[in-house]
């Protein structure tokens, strides 16, 4: 039997149901599903994605017999409707509508009210009376399908502003400037008719065809373009943000309408099961009275809440939907519990009131920023909705890094001038420069500045704008609109509905309250209150601690992970900050870090330019104690926790200036010509610097740098222990690739740390282990494990070395190679498991096949990656090492690593 391609719903039955995403799309699944549920939704049918994956594979030519399944479905549709398609007396009006496996808010296309003809339009006005309705329907109908199907689906591309939806506003716009009015809903059933004729004019002029009077061409043309609009540019480009594979396509969904705009009796709303932006668990939402869902989306009108708890700054003085319509919230209110326990997640949902007749037209789990998706977790844990181990899943990692992220520093933000106020849409402080356009911010961004968007509204097109971007600020829309959701998604500071705001995109200029502002000035937004601020105010990092559900999930996280996260960090204040967020010791210390200090770098060059031992030692003596201090430092800050200190590993050259004015400067300094560096500079520049003289390859070369490493160390251990302090010293080299290196460097350290012991009295207890970054050590770690007590991969070095990609040069083609679909993930950022990936497979397999209880981590970048710590997790590593700030990410990572 050849595959079913269309799947009814409606009147309490479905072909589908929820688990059905892959092929019906997560609207058309959820719609299935609902109507299994006997939640009142209005009946419809699902093209699947298999149609849409096929129609693009033929260059838009529908599969044999889709025509037959839709025209059945529709009958179908026809019957639990009562009334008929394309019929004069009693015509009924679907909506078509994209739907894809995972939401892409507002990136794919919709018409609505097709089915409206000449023909359908008088017997429409004959049934309820209703002229003004009618009309307003056909010229949603005609503005969405000319702009949907007409335009964009054809391939017209336009400039900004003169698209054939924004001319065809513009002649409504100049009719309400006709009659005096502000509002749509101020133009009666003859402006209106008139209006359709005009937008029809209009449209033959600009794109030279008829607005189609037939309701199947209506209804093909929409469904094709639905089709199209997966490839259109923003789903592409938002794909390629939300990582969403080309090849899924989207579902369309034919629906029976339901009006939310037959008047006083009729409303249409957009709700979340809890507050998207807190997670609180209250009924949240907005709606409008006699509208239909775009005007909730578009931010035309000011929405008022369902209920109280919802009410914001501009829609408190508007009465709530409990008020208006009690017993339809009521009904609204069931149904979100019946929701949330079925789906036992939050929902976004949608709905319309017609005719005091309630209707869901959509259930989603809803997007929420992080500090939403903890407290979501934690409390349906805590109310036995989720398990631990689900609530440990809901969060993703990424969404902690909003928590972790700065806000305004409340005292600079007392004393700032306010420029205006807005619905607070996504939480925390943004500071940036002015852009008034997507392209501006993404190429702003690119050189390195700050910069907030700042747009009438935001469309779908602006995302590549967005994301870049420190915040977002909208003059209008509310807190559904598209900047609110997708800043919500990304947890971005963004301010929306920020009425006062007066901005033109075209001349590049906001005022607001008497004051102009231009490209390139800074404001400050606090996303959290909707305060915009004039000028740079200062940040303060964030405090997850004093977050009382995050503690919870942590500790949670803690107890079900297995890996252990320590962190990177070479100087005392960044150790503390990262055991403050939880690290269990300290994965790397870079030393070479430590040389470049001002008060050391003097001693450092001094080493370098000796040409003989003695002027060597002499520089080195000078460097020990400065070392020993910084040691001292850390391990105090990581009492009681290990600490793995690299020994020195960049090429000699790196310390040395290169354009001759700072030559110049240190040739004075030193009491030198200027000649006698630039001749050491030259003796030191190699062509290949990350394959040349550097890691354990300079301390076999020059082992007075061991030597003094390692007597800093000791010495520092030595001290602190004295002092009470527990010190887990691990020395590790760098850059081994054959057993004879790392004995070579081991027999050193352990000589000196010998005499360290012996001078001092006092016996630390130390390891000496090696990094693995070099493909040739994994290979032969059973010979090296003989010797090392523990291996930590350095992926930096291991990925540029088993591509053969310099990290330095590789951003000229790695963003060529994304886009080409030659990589699928930026490997210096995400661990490319199937091929460096199998090196440390190996190498721990080797390893601990010499030494059973070997120690193994990871140091290199992708220690704080979530999906490599699933791979280091796997693998069977001890701990993953990362940065400061990551270090909660990575444990919880960890633990959905471990639960999963
Ligand atoms: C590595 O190579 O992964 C590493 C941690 O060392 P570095 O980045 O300092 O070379
Ligand atoms: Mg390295």
């Amino acid at each position: 039997m050849a595959k079913k391609m269309v799947y009814c719903f409606g009147n309490g039955k479905a072909d589908g149901n929820a688990k059905m995403k892959e092929l019906l799309g997560g609207k058309g699944a959820n719609l299935a599903e609902m109507s299994r549920l006997g939640i009142p939704v209005p009946a419809g049918f699902t093209i699947t994605t298999e149609v849409c994956t096929q129609f693009m594979k033929t260059k838009g030519k529908y599969p044999k017999g889709l025509e037959k399944e839709v025209e059945n479905a529709l009958c179908k549709v026809e019957k639990i409707m009562g009334s008929r398609f394309g019929e004069t007396q009693n015509p009924l009006l679907i909506s078509v509508r994209s739907g894809a496996r995972s939401s892409m808010p507002g990136m794919m296309e919709t018409v609505l009210n097709i089915g409206l003809t000449r023909a359908t339009i008088e017997g429409l006005i004959a049934k309820n009376g209703n002229k003004r309705f009618v009309y307003d329907a056909y010229r949603r109908l005609i503005m969405m399908y000319s702009d949907v199907v007409m335009e964009k689906a054809a391939g017209i591309e336009t400039k900004e502003g003169m698209g054939i939806r924004h001319q065809l506003e513009e002649e409504m716009q100049t009719m309400k400037d006709e009659r005096g009015v502000t509002f749509d809903t101020e133009l009666d059933g003859d402006d209106l008719k008139k209006l359709t004729d005009i937008f029809k004019d209009k449209i033959k002029q600009v794109l030279k065809k008829d607005f189609p009077d037939d309701p199947y061409d209506q209804l093909w043309g929409a469904i094709g373009a639905v089709f199209k609009s997966w490839n259109g540019k923003r789903a592409i480009a938002y794909r390629r943000i939300e990582g969403i594979p080309d090849e899924w396509g989207t579902a369309v969904n034919v629906q029976a309408m339901v009006f939310g705009n037959m008047g006083e009796s009729s409303a249409t709303g957009v709700a979340f099961t809890r507050n998207p932006a807190t997670g609180e668990n209250i009924f949240y939402g907005e709606f409008l009275v006699n509208a239909q869902g775009e005007d909730v989306v578009a931010g035309i009108r000011t929405p008022q809440a369902i209920n109280v708890v919802s009410k914001s700054e501009a829609s408190k003085h508007l009465p709530s939907l409990e008020k208006l319509m009690p017993v339809l919230y009521d009904q609204l209110a069931k149904i979100r519990t019946r929701l949330e326990k079925h789906y036992r997640d939050m929902q976004d949902i949608e709905f319309t009131i017609q005719d005091d007749k309630l209707f869901m037209l959509q259930t989603r789990v809803g997007k929420r920023n992080g500090a939403a998706a903890i407290r979501m977790a934690v409390e349906m844990c805590e109310e036995k909705l989720i398990t631990k181990k689900e609530a440990i899943l809901r969060v993703r990692p990424a969404q902690l890094d909003e928590l972790l992220h700065p806000m305004l520093d409340p005292k600079s933000e007392s004393k700032a001038q306010k420029l205006a106020r807005g619905l607070p849409a996504g939480p925390g402080g943004g500071v940036g420069q002015i852009v008034f356009n997507a392209d501006d911010a993404e190429g702003w961004a690119k050189q390195g500045k700050k910069v907030i968007l700042v747009r009438n509204e935001t469309s779908p097109e602006d995302v590549n704008g967005m994301k870049p971007s420190q915040a977002i600020l909208t003059a209008k829309g509310g807190m559904t609109s598209h900047a609110a959701l997708v800043a919500r998604g990304w947890g971005k500071c963004c301010i929306v509905g920020c009425g006062t705001l007066n901005i033109s995109a075209q001349k590049k200029v906001l005022s607001v309250n008497g004051k102009e502002l231009h490209e390139g000035d800074w404001i400050s937004l606090n996303g959290t209150k909707g305060i915009v601020y004039e000028g740079k105010i200062a940040v303060l990092p964030a405090q997850p601690e004093k977050n009382v559900q995050y503690k919870k999930l942590m500790g949670w996280a803690d107890s079900l992970r297995k890996l252990n996260i320590r962190t990177n960090a070479d100087n005392p204040n960044d150790a503390k900050i990262a055991r403050n967020f939880g690290a269990e010791g300290i994965g790397l210390c870079r030393t070479e870090h430590m040389f470049f200090g001002p008060d050391r770098i003097a001693a450092m060059r001094e080493m370098i330019l000796a040409d003989d031992p003695e002027g060597q030692k002499k520089a080195l003596k000078k460097l020990l104690p400065l070392q020993r201090g910084d040691f001292i430092g850390i391990f105090k800050a990581m009492n009681g926790l290990p600490v793995t200190i690299r020994l020195l590993d960049p090429p000699l050259h790196e310390f040395l200036p290169q354009d001759i004015k700072s030559q110049t400067e240190m040739a004075n300094q030193m009491g030198v010509t200027v000649e006698t560096i630039q001749a050491k500079v030259q003796s030191l520049h190699e062509l290949n610097p990350m394959l040349g003289h550097r890691g354990c390859r300079l301390g076999i070369t020059q082992p007075e740098i061991t030597e003094m490493q390692v007597r800093a160390i000791m010495e520092a251990a030595c001290r602190t222990t004295k002092q009470g302090v527990k010190v887990y010293p691990e020395i590790m080299i760098p850059l081994v690739g054959t057993k004879t290196e790392f004995e070579h460097q081991r027999d050193l350290a352990i000589s000196v740390a010998e005499d360290v012991t012996r001078k001092s009295g006092i016996r630390v207890k130390y390891l000496i282990g090696t990094m693995i970054e070099v493909p040739r050590a994994a290979v032969v770690a059973d010979k090296i494990a003989e010797i090392a007590e523990f291996f930590s991969f350095g992926t930096n070095d291991l990925t540029q070395m088993t591509f053969g990609y310099s990290r330095d040069d590789a951003g000229k083609f790695l963003p060529d190679y994304l886009a080409k679909k030659i990589l699928p993930a930026e490997p210096f950022q995400t661990l490319d498991q199937e091929g460096v990936g199998q090196l440390i497979e190996l190498g721990i397999k080797r390893g601990r096949a010499t030494r059973p209880n070997l120690k193994i981590g990871i140091c290199g970048e992708h220690g704080g990656d979530p999906d490599s710590i699933t791979f280091c997790h796997k693998a069977g590593m001890n701990y993953v090492s990362c940065s400061p700030f990551r270090v909660p990410i990575a444990r919880l990572a960890a633990a959905q690593a471990a639960v999963k």
